[in-house]
């Protein structure tokens, strides 16, 4: 088998957090030494001719945004964003839905010019935070391209209905 990419020998696993029995996957410390590494990584996931028709970076609060900025910077592409309630003025689109561990809703601009749009966040588990995030490109009238996280939980998610780019996995 392929060794482990060197990323994890930096994420930290920490069992019964925030719940008992759920582990969560702290990708910060690679946010301290490696986000060029992290950004490299995550662009040489996107395949080209998806990265071409890419007009912005779907931002999902709130690790979404650092990701999604760097791109962003990185490649001269735009942002939309995907918030958590009421933080957006109106007009928005709202959306709500189940988390890992929770229930949450989320925002998005609408009236804004459509664009092809590739979700960008930290990590999928159940995959409920990025339907969501579907729903509200579709309902602001943004074509979504697919997604990108740097973390898929792959145990924890039926197949997604859409392309998903991904750095890293693990069983969950
Ligand atoms: P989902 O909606 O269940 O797919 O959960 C994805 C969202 O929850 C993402 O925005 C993640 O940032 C967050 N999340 C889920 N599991 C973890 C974890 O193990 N570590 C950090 N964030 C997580």
């Amino acid at each position: 088998p392929d060794s482990p990419h060197p990323f994890w020998q930096i994420i930290r696993v920490v069992p019964d957090f925030p719940k008992p029995g759920i582990a969560f996957y702290d990708i910060t410390p690679l946010l301290r030494a490696h986000v060029n590494a992290v950004i490299d990584a995550l662009l040489a996931a996107i395949p080209q001719p998806v990265f071409d028709a890419v007009d912005c970076f779907g931002a999902i609060e709130a690790r979404g945004f650092i990701f999604a900025s760097l791109l962003a910077g990185r490649t001269g592409k735009g942002m939309v964003l995907v918030r958590k309630e009421g933080k957006l003025p109106p007009p928005v689109a709202n959306k709500s839905y189940a988390l890992e561990y929770g229930s949450d809703t989320l925002e998005m601009q609408a009236g804004l010019v459509p664009a092809n749009v590739l979700l960008v966040d930290d990590i999928l588990a159940t995959g409920g935070t990025l339907s969501a995030a579907v729903g509200l490109c579709e309902a602001a009238g943004h074509q979504v391209l697919g997604a990108l996280v740097l973390l898929d939980l792959v145990d924890l998610h039926q197949p997604l209905d859409m392309p998903l780019y991904t750095v890293l996995q693990a069983k969950g």
